[in-house]
């Protein structure tokens, strides 16, 4: 296929986030074995287009498809994912003295996460290779997701899941057809299990940053932060860090607004939310070296936080680094009351570790990291109600 005669996609090639070595995009990837590194997806920008390639018809993240990865219509896999909404927290603002507080609330998304994004653009890219068979170690939402998504595109789907997962997570999978399995442990132990099952290489792995377009899917989020806010953006933005790609992609989708010129603001310090059982960001920063074997990892209520060894890690650091951002670890506790407070507050029953952003922010405003005058967006990544049953 000869991109250049494809005017629906800008996208050219896939390069390796070291060394820029070029990997194909129309040929079946999934990491840059050249430096055992994640592969990035590259768009011809040169052109500068105009915000007019945007499909103003299209509400959900497919408007902004001439930046992403999928070279033909056709090949996309949709449940309606994107173009969630950004609340104004005005009653937690007052409260604690906050100018502008804003939540960006992806618990809108089908299957209730974030995930959705990544995985529609992950099955979409899987279809137009010709892809007929999936595997993902996940934490629960992305097992969901791609259950979904695979129904979705007829692509078969198995999904490994930590036992202690809640419920309802696994039940979904079911639901949606997928085959699920099940492993005493933690993402890394279902990594594990996965690349067991597939020592063969009959499936392709849907894993964080081992596929190169969920963070496609996720960078969305930063286009539609800045269209609507009206091409501005937050002085910071606080996002649930698990595997990395929302932050990684968000930062990503600012750097190519910058390069196109839709964007001229300043672009926001990034800071990474952890919890406290599980917060390798917080080891990497502190010893870039050695973080691996500095903590004991454990199960957390943020499911999607208990990412202890994550493949991005340089990519994630990256982006603190060049933004000015931070990182930050939270207690299971206050993750908890951060849900209950949210809820009864502003009607929100928000995931776990999107309550984890807020109590970040209180912490960072009182080591004056954050000041009262800014305007922080928090990221909500998932809905509440799947984790009821985990909130006592
Ligand atoms: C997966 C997940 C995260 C972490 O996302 P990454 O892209 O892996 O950093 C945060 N919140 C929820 C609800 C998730 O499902
Ligand atoms: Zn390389």
């Amino acid at each position: 296929m000869n991109i250049s005669t494809q005017p629906y996609s800008l996208a050219k090639n896939l390069s390796c986030s070291n060394c820029k070595q070029e990997y194909s995009i129309t040929e079946i990837n999934s990491y840059a074995t050249c430096c055992n590194k994640p592969l990035v997806v590259d768009y011809d920008l040169l052109s500068a287009p105009p915000k007019s390639v945007l499909d103003l018809t299209e509400h959900t993240m497919w408007r902004y498809s001439v930046l992403l990865p999928v070279l033909s219509k056709q090949n996309i896999v949709s449940l309606g994912e994107g173009m969630t909404p950004i609340h104004h927290l005005n009653k937690m603002a007052r409260e604690y003295g906050f100018d502008k507080l804003l939540m960006k609330d992806e618990s809108f998304n089908p299957t209730g996460s974030f995930k959705a994004r990544g995985i529609s653009m992950a099955i979409s890219k899987a279809k137009e290779l010709g892809i007929t068979k999936c595997i993902v170690p996940t934490a629960g939402n992305a097992g969901g997701a791609l259950a979904a998504y695979c129904a979705k595109a007829g692509i078969k789907c198995t999904v490994v899941m930590p036992s202690q997962t809640p419920a309802v997570f696994k039940q979904e999978c079911e639901l949606y057809g997928a085959d699920l399995i099940l492993v005493d442990g933690l993402i890394n132990d279902c990594a594990k299990k996965a690349s067991e099952i597939n020592n063969n290489n009959k499936y392709f792995d849907i894993s964080t940053l081992k596929e190169p377009y969920r963070i496609e899917g996720k960078k969305t989020m930063g286009y539609e932060i800045a269209e609507q806010l009206n091409w501005q953006l937050p002085d910071v933005i606080i996002y649930p860090a698990g595997g990395g790609t929302g932050l990684i992609g968000i930062w990503k989708a600012f750097k190519e607004m910058k390069e196109m010129g839709w964007i001229t603001c300043p672009l926001p310090r990034m800071i990474a939310v952890q919890s406290k059982n599980c917060a390798p960001i917080l080891h990497a920063l502190n010893d870039i070296e050695n973080w691996k074997t500095m903590f004991t990892p454990m199960a957390t209520v943020a499911n999607g936080l208990a990412v202890p060894y994550p493949f991005g890690m340089d990519m994630m650091l990256q982006v603190l680094k060049e933004s000015g951002g931070t990182s930050i670890a939270i207690s299971e506790a206050d993750i908890v009351s951060g849900v209950k407070e949210i809820s009864k507050m502003e009607g929100l029953l928000i995931s776990p570790e999107g309550a984890a952003t807020w109590k970040a922010l209180l912490q960072l405003r009182q080591q004056k990291i954050i000041a009262a005058n800014e305007t922080v967006l928090m990221l909500n990544t998932g809905s509440g109600y799947k984790y009821i049953d985990n909130l006592n």
